[in-house]
């Protein structure tokens, strides 16, 4: 068994890649982060990263291993249900969904979309809500170096069943 206990590391990471990179370890980022594989990487799909954070991988931590299903849009019921039926066949028992919410800087509308313009006021000062373990979080309330490590996350995308609304304002 490994002890993996991978800290929602905010602040963290970022210090842990600082200090590395002062030891000498060759620390080609900013900040690490929690994930088994490099968040930007477009090549795995939403189903290579169940795998990848299921039993065959998991069972030898002794936990704290999420896998941050980052998706750029939400899915339909049967969607999830799909998606659901994956982690338990992969035996990914610690997961959760994140998909951007919109949030204006201008009028404070929240929409579930990942936008680069406010569908109400037209704005384009617009903040991103993520999902931390547990809460929502502006996106321009990290460090720095998670701000540039967010920007490169690849949110992974299934086919659509149909177009949705999910304003919030
Ligand atoms: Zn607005």
């Amino acid at each position: 068994m490994f002890n993996c206990e991978m800290i929602p590391a905010e602040n963290v990471g970022v210090k842990h890649a600082k200090w590395d990179r002062e030891d000498g370890y060759f620390v080609p980022r900013d900040c690490y982060n929690s994930y088994f594989y490099r968040v930007e990487d477009t090549t795995l799909n939403v189903i290579d990263k169940f795998r990848l954070h299921g039993k065959k991988y998991i069972e030898r931590l002794t936990g704290g291993s999420a896998l941050h299903m980052n998706l750029e849009e939400h899915l339909t019921k049967t969607q999830y249900r799909q998606l659901l039926r994956v982690a338990a066949r992969e035996g990914c028992n610690y997961f959760t969904f994140n998909i951007p919410n919109t949030v204006c800087n201008e009028c404070g509308c929240i929409d579930k979309r990942y936008l680069k313009q406010c569908p109400k006021c037209a704005s384009r000062n617009v903040d991103y809500l993520t999902r931390i373990i547990g809460y929502m979080k502006r996106v321009s309330n990290f460090s720095a170096a998670r701000q540039v490590e967010a920007k490169k996350r690849y949110y992974g995308k299934l086919e659509k069943e149909k177009e949705k609304e999910a304003v919030l304002c």
